[in-house]
Parts: structure tokens; C-alpha cells; sequence
């Protein structure tokens, strides 16, 4: 069974981003960028599958410019058998992302699909619900726990209440939330390997979809600063400035 494993190249977790002065977008100047965490666990799901042998191949993939080579590497590093790049300068939003992977899904017919549950740049959450409505396959998203038998998987999610477990009928689109495991240290050997590994480039109109964006940004502006805070004498201030002034209670 081959899996599929889109990575996205976002921001650094570390870094602490700027608004640009003109409220249009982030300034991404000179910032450091990495493999979105959600799809790097992900990818380390994807590489247990292999070494317990449910999967043959795994097949990452990334949509961006020519950069996103880099965290395809990085893929590559942590396990991934060959990488695929589409690339192209384009802002792409989550429909135009689901579209280029809807298109190697049909290419490659992978058994599952494993996602990041979300982007950490945009926040989105869209993309592995929008690929599962475009392939018509069935969905678990926010997976804490995967096990793959009989062609289906097993997938504990994690919801609000606590943990409900599903099962869904390959080929299927899972998406990872953080508790799912704890990605491997990439080895320096496995990088020097990584090297050798193929990386096809196509470009969006080489699989047939239009990548232009359907969502305008209006406007973006950084959170209102917090007001430094104050130490009160005892607790029956406490309770008066909660009551009067916070007014929560
Ligand atoms: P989002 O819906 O934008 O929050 O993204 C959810 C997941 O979709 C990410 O964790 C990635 O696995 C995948 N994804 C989003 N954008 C891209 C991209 N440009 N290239 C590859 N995978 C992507």
C-alpha cells in the first residue's frame, strides 16, 4: 500500500512573526521556515506504517516555490521513499491545495493519505476535509492513535469530550493532531541518503488544476497588547476588582 503525505514549508514554530505595516499579510522576510509540525507527524506515522509493514511506499508531496524542496528533504530524511514538488509561485489557498492533491491521488491510488490537521502559518484546519470531499474518501481527522488492518483503518480522534474511535474504509484521508506520536531526530547519514532519493517537479498545469485563489485577505493586524498586571494586597481586593472593575464574577 503506498501512502501519501502532504508537507507544507511554514514559518518556523519559533519565530515570532511580524504584521507588515500595511495590514497585508505577514513579513516573512528573512524568516526561517520548516515542515509545518502537524505534517512532520505525519510523516513519522507514515514511516511506523512502513516499518510494521502495513505500507510499501510513501510519497511526500508539497505545493509551493521551488524552496519547498528543502522541507521535501527534510521528508525524505525522516523516511519518506520519493518526494513530488508542485511548484509555482501562486499565493495557494486550501481549495487550490486539496485540487493538486486530488490529482495525484488519482494518479499515484495511494491506501491513505495522512495530513497535518492543520497549517500553522494560515490556521486553516480545510485542506484533508476539502481532499476527502474531492475523492469522495471517508475521513478521521485529529488522530491520536492509527491501526491499519483488513482494509480499514482504526483511528482514535480527539474531540472535545475526550477520545472516539472510528473506523473507515481505505483508501481514506487521516489527519494528525499532536498527541499522535513524537517525530524521530533526522540522522545525518539519513540526510546524506535523502539527497539520492528522487524529487519530481510538476507544475499545477501539468496535473489540470487552476490554482487562483477564491479568498481575498482584507486585512491583517497583530492581537491587542496585553496591559501589564497588578499585585493586590489581599484577597478581598482581589474579589472587589473581579466583581467591579474585571467584572467576571
Ligand atoms: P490547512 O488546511 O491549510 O490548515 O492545512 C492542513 C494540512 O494540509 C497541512 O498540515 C498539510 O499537511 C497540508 N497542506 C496544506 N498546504 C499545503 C501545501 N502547500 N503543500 C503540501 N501540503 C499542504
Amino acid at each position: 500500500m503506498k501512502l501519501l503525505v502532504p508537507v507544507k514549508r511554514v514559518v518556523d514554530y519559533n519565530v515570532k512573526v511580524r504584521v507588515k505595516s500595511d495590514g497585508s499579510g505577514m513579513d516573512l522576510a528573512g524568516v526561517k521556515m520548516s515542515m509545518n509540525p502537524f505534517d512532520e507527524i505525519a510523516v513519522e506515522e507514515a514511516v511506523r506504517l512502513k516499518e510494521k509493514g502495513v505500507a510499501t511506499e510513501i510519497i511526500a508531496v508539497s505545493c509551493g516555490v521551488a524552496q519547498c524542496q528543502e522541507t521535501l528533504r527534510t521528508a525524505l530524511a525522516i523516511g519518506a521513499d520519493r518526494a513530488i514538488l508542485v511548484e509555482t509561485d501562486a499565493e495557494l489557498q486550501p481549495l487550490a491545495v486539496a485540487k493538486l492533491l486530488k490529482a495525484l491521488v488519482d494518479r499515484e491510488q495511494p491506501g491513505l493519505v495522512i495530513l497535518g490537521k492543520q497549517a500553522i502559518d494560515d490556521d486553516c484546519n480545510q485542506v484533508g476535509q476539502m481532499l476527502a470531499a474531492l475523492t469522495d474518501m471517508p475521513q478521521a481527522t485529529f488522530a491520536s492513535k492509527v491501526e491499519v488492518a483488513d482494509g480499514k483503518a482504526q483511528v482514535t480522534r480527539e474531540v472535545d469530550g475526550g477520545l472516539e474511535t472510528i473506523s473507515v474504509a481505505l483508501p481514506a484521508v487521516v489527519t494528525t493532531d499532536l498527541r499522535l506520536n513524537e517525530p524521530r531526530y533526522v540522522t545525518l547519514p539519513n540526510i546524506m541518503k535523502a539527497k539520492k532519493k528522487p524529487l519530481e517537479n510538476v507544475k499545477p498545469a501539468d496535473l489540470g488544476v487552476d490554482v487562483a485563489p477564491r479568498i481575498k485577505t482584507l486585512n491583517v493586524s497583530e492581537p491587542p497588547k496585553r496591559g501589564a498586571g497588578v499585585k493586590v494586597p489581599d484577597v478581598a481586593t482581589l474579589v472587589d476588582k473581579l466583581k467591579n472593575e474585571a467584572k467576571v464574577i
